[in-house]
């Protein structure tokens, strides 16, 4: 049996602008992702000020990437050219895979009360940074929610938990995809895959991340695991809700400018290139 997986780095979101003008927070981005392979960046738009959140994501491209985008409470107006148009709401994920290329515009509308979403992008290895894009739609009734003892609920998002399995089928890097909600007290192990990368992000409430890691972690806030098997997490006071992330690391060179990562500086040019020409869509048409 593996040991235990232990934190190894906790740090904060930090505020960031991005899109036509959006305010979130940046959970991690360029500066963490080497250590988080295969994913890249996790933000959280999380206000209750619509002014902070709809000028939105207008037409944008994106190549050797997926976005997995978790509406928590909201509305977000989409559509790409591989000809999907609609909107996810409450409880709704959206799974992008941008692969050889796709744009696409993410627009939230204003919501009463707290808008929360979050997306994360998980890179491709170079084998499939150039596959055809395929977008996938996980309406909330299919994702599964296991309430394994009272006071632990899960949502499988993608990947396993107790003997059940999420929606997504034929994942690129194998992700485990958990949104763990845990009453006052309440502890939650889970096994990974060694050598795989495991980070959960709080969403609300506080909580310890091992037993042997008396740090309290507040909201809002990345808990970075080192190599092992299981990890525990056990809920403060006020209960604690987090998302409870895996996947295989691809250990491959990375080029990244904005929203397309790909291998080299050249497909880097390249990608930018064809995307003035007019000839960056393989599949699918330019809106
Ligand atoms: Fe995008």
């Amino acid at each position: 049996m593996s040991k235990a997986r232990e934190p190894v780095a906790i740090f904060s979101s930090v505020p960031t602008m991005e899109g036509a003008g959006v305010r979130l927070k940046r959970a991690f981005g360029h500066a963490h992702a080497p250590e988080l392979d295969p994913f890249l960046l996790l933000d959280d738009i999380h206000s209750e000020n619509p002014e902070d959140y709809i000028a939105g994501f207008p037409w944008h491209p994106h190549r050797g990437i997926e976005t997995v985008t978790y509406v928590l409470h909201g509305d977000v107006q989409h559509g790409d050219s591989i000809g999907n148009r609609g909107a996810i709401g409450d409880g709704d994920v959206q799974w992008m895979t941008a692969g050889s290329g796709i744009v696409h515009q993410e627009m939230p509308r204003p919501t009463r009360g707290d808008m929360r979403g979050l997306q994360l992008w998980i890179n491709l290895p170079a084998s499939r940074k150039m596959m055809d894009p395929r977008y996938r739609d996980i309406r909330s009734d299919m994702i599964p929610v296991i309430e394994s003892e009272e006071g632990v609920t899960v949502k499988i998002i993608a990947g396993h938990y107790g003997g059940k399995s999420g929606p997504m089928k034929d994942l690129v890097q194998n992700p485990n995809y958990l949104d763990v909600d845990l009453g006052p007290g309440r502890r939650f192990v889970h096994t990974f895959e060694p050598g795989h990368t495991v980070f959960a992000y709080t969403l609300r409430g506080r909580g310890t991340f091992s037993p042997g890691n008396r740090e309290v972690v507040h909201e809002e806030n990345v808990v970075l695991y080192g190599p092992g098997g299981a990890a525990e997490i056990t809920a403060g006071d006020l209960g604690l809700r987090f998302l409870l992330i895996s996947g295989q690391p691809i250990g491959e060179p990375v080029a990244w400018r904005g929203p397309i990562v790909m291998n080299t500086e050249e497909e880097l040019t390249e990608a930018f290139r064809e995307y003035r020409d007019g000839t960056f869509i393989k599949v699918g048409k330019h809106p």
